[in-house]
């Protein structure tokens, strides 16, 4: 039987969330997550979207070892365990694949060995990316597994891009430079635009803003990432749920001297209690729109922060890209918050960029135009979709080995 399966894992510390996705006509068999893992009160839901049944587990789930078998019993009872035929290769997001991986790569120890290596400039996410792949081929060691990584698709930043103006020596010596984040998103929304406007991606100039609770601008220019707003971190960049973005380095240094804090405490400050949420103490932009609507002020100097910021990123991008095709909002808010299109792109006619009330008041659907029609620049809505993205590369890269035996 032609195997045509792709399970895609998602492994974060104390949670992963996993599809499975029949690659013949990207059709998704089940999709689920399981949180809280480690604690008291872990909850696996599993959806099997062949027979539209959902089922819940609740109680502890002690670590990534016990929820993937947990996951691995649910898909069994739906008729499609890990042990199918069917089931091609398993993908995993990887967020940090530093400069060395530049591609979705078929994991091998050399490549277990690369992704601990970068675990000092991604101390929460690899980790735990690492403990699913293990628990994963510990389960399959016979299949192939691949990982997909956040950051390969702005590998091809240029050296002005990705370099910080500091001392090279240093940089190089810790791996210090910019990588940029969400690159799984920022290939498939840039191609889905190119698609949109019915063209190759190799003939398009692209700004995606990609804005969910993280949240990362990128040029892309023929189809290739020029530029991104997140850096060595996915602190660097836009405002976002609860991250600062940019800010002045010395603002460490002076929390630190001045205000005594920890490095502990700034980091936690910088990347857990900033953005929208440190500055109005909510970080949905639905809550957020509902303020600011009774009138709070606090809300709306979130908003518009979060909106200057966003505007310098269009402008800066438009600069670096000379010719700009498309402006393309993704993700949670960039997908669903009209009002933060609308506002991103207000003012900026004279570079050709304009929203129309009408398109962009529309609601669900697929990759959509919501500039005016004849419009210079075509700005648009493009679902991302990180989960076939990462399917699509994986079953790319094995479906061929699975082909020839
Ligand atoms: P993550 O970065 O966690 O993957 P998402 O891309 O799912 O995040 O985006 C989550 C955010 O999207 C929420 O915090 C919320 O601010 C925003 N969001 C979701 N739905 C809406 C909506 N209908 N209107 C405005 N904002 C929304």
């Amino acid at each position: 039987m032609h195997a045509t399966r792709v399970l895609v894992l998602n492994s974060g510390s104390s949670s992963v969330k996993y599809q499975l996705l029949d690659m013949r006509d990207a059709d998704r068999l089940a999709v689920g997550l399981v949180e809280r893992i480690g604690e008291q009160t872990s909850r696996l839901k599993h959806t099997c979207l062949a027979t539209g049944s959902t089922r819940e587990r609740h109680g502890p789930i002690a670590d990534h070892d016990t929820a993937l078998k947990a996951v691995a019993e649910e898909l069994a009872k739906d008729g499609l365990g890990l042990d199918s035929p069917e089931l091609a290769a398993i993908g995993h997001r990887v967020v940090h694949g530093g400069m060395f991986f530049t591609e979705p790569t078929v994991i091998d120890d050399e490549v277990l060995t690369e992704i601990e290596r970068l675990i000092p400039v991604a101390p929460l996410h690899n980790p735990a990316n690492l403990t699913g792949i293990r628990t994963a081929m510990a389960l399959r060691p016979d299949l192939p597994q691949v990982a997909v990584f956040d950051t390969a698709f702005h590998t091809t930043m240029p050296e002005h891009a990705a370099r910080y103006a500091i001392d090279p020596a240093i940089a190089d010596r810790f791996r210090v430079r910019r990588y940029g984040f969400h690159g799984t998103s920022h290939a498939y929304v840039s191609r889905a635009t190119a698609a949109l406007l019915g063209k190759a991606p190799e003939e398009v100039n692209v700004i995606v803003l990609h804005l969910g609770n993280g949240a990362s601008a990128s040029a892309v220019r023929g189809g290739r990432c020029v530029d991104t707003s997140m850096g060595l971190t996915p602190l660097e960049g836009l405002v976002m749920g609860t991250r600062s973005g940019d800010l002045d380095p010395a603002v460490i240094f002076h929390l630190h001297r001045v205000a005594g804090m920890s490095m502990d405490e700034i980091d936690t400050l910088l990347n857990k209690r900033s953005g929208l949420f440190g500055l109005c103490g909510d970080n949905d932009m639905r809550e957020i729109q509902r303020r600011m609507d009774e009138g709070d002020q606090r809300a709306r100097l979130a908003f518009e922060i979060y909106i200057h910021r966003l505007k310098k990123y269009i402008g800066a991008y438009y600069a670096v890209l000379g010719r700009v095709d498309a402006v393309a909002f993704t993700a949670g808010i960039g997908e669903n918050a009209a009002f933060v299109r609308e506002a991103a792109i207000a003012g900026l006619e004279g570079l050709g960029l304009e929203v129309d009330g009408e398109r962009n008041a529309v609601r669900g659907g697929g990759a959509r135009l919501i500039s005016p029609e004849g419009a210079r620049v075509a700005v648009a809505v493009v679902p991302t979709d990180e989960e076939l993205e990462i399917a699509a590369r994986t079953y790319e890269l094995v479906g061929n080995r699975t082909e020839n035996g």
